[in-house]
């Protein structure tokens, strides 16, 4: 029952001013976060990188109020391609945003992230990497759908984020299953109502192997965005029926989760990419990565106790 609460909190003002100030948040927060600053984060992409895992980098923030703000996370992107440019990774150190950061919940938000992400895919493409689109809550989905369209227009190598706990993702897959397309599938981080997607775990796990049988039969690229051991087994045995090698498809995991795990899967020949955060705007993302795991919250809580 925690998950539902957690995951209202990381949409609340006033629960976010009390988080961040509490002095014990900071180690808990360095578990996820990979910085504040650029500098930080390039540190952990070249530590990751000098042990055969590939990147990618998000620069924290969402949801934001101000257009003003859509700009200056825009040129933090624009920073941060200048940099993944600079160390010459190519695909290997890519970028993620999410469309929220953007603008895209503002009055003509639409247009305005669109307007605002597309010097960021420019700049990404003039570095040799690409930019995947984060999949934020239900009601962004359209949008963000259609940017993509837009975007690999001129940028076809644009990837985007499914999540299996709505209902309508496997026609999504679908629809993205073609040649050059790029979809991380993941389960779903946000609190979403019953009659858009499933509520019941087990739901959205059998979900997630179906939106996985079809883009693994499909001719794009998937990206499996998962920590559990069931998706990452289903996805090496659906890579195989499906006559994929390991430079076919590719796993994802966030930065600080599961870290044996990752090292294991490059190890055995796979391709492994740790998607990095880092940033000062870190309290709705660590909302998110309490609410997937009691055990987290434990960590917190025990923190707290002990200061
Ligand atoms: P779960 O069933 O939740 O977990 C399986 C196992 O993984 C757990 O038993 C535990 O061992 C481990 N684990 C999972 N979560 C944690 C954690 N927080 N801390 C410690 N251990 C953990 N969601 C979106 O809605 N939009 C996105 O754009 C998006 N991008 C993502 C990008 C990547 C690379 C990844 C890996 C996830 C992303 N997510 C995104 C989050 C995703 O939707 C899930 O919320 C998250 O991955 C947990 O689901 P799971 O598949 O790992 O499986």
């Amino acid at each position: 029952m925690l998950g539902p609460v957690l995951l209202a909190a990381a949409r609340s003002h006033s629960i976010r001013r009390i988080v961040a100030a509490a002095p014990v948040t900071r180690p808990v927060v360095d578990r996820f976060v990979a910085g504040e600053r650029l500098d930080e984060s390039m540190a952990a992409v070249r530590s990751l990188a000098a042990r055969g895992l590939e990147v990618t980098l998000d620069y924290l923030g969402e949801d934001i109020t101000d257009p003003a703000e859509a700009l200056r996370n825009r040129d933090a992107y624009l920073q941060l391609a200048a940099a993944l440019k600079e160390h010459g990774l190519g695909v290997k150190a890519e970028m993620s945003v999410k469309l929220s950061a953007f603008g895209q919940a503002l009055p003509g938000g639409h247009e305005l992230a669109l307007k605002n992400v597309t010097p960021v895919v420019e700049a990404a493409a003039e570095a040799g990497t690409t930019v995947t689109l984060d999949m934020e809550d239900h009601t962004t989905v359209d949008s963000t759908l259609a940017i993509l369209a837009d975007l690999r227009e001129r940028f076809p190598q644009t990837g985007a984020v499914l999540q299996s706990y709505l209902f309508r993702t496997e026609d999504d897959c679908h629809a993205l299953a073609g040649e050059g397309s790029r979809v991380r599938l993941v389960k779903g981080a946000y609190k979403e109502p019953a009659t858009v997607a499933f509520q019941d775990k087990r739901e959205v796990d059998k979900a997630y192997v179906r939106c996985l049988k079809i883009l693994m039969a499909g001719e794009g690229y998937p990206m499996i965005g998962s920590h559990d051991p069931r998706m990452v087994a289903i996805g090496q045995e659906l890579a195989h029926r499906n006559g994929r090698k390991p430079a076919d498809y590719e796993f994802q995991m966030l930065y600080g989760i599961r870290e044996a795990e990752q090292q294991r899967l490059v190890a055995n020949g796979n391709r492994m990419r740790v998607y990095i955060p880092y940033g000062t705007d870190w309290y709705g993302y660590f909302m998110r990565r309490l609410a997937e795991r009691p055990a987290n919250l434990g960590f917190f809580l025990r923190s707290l106790a002990t200061r």
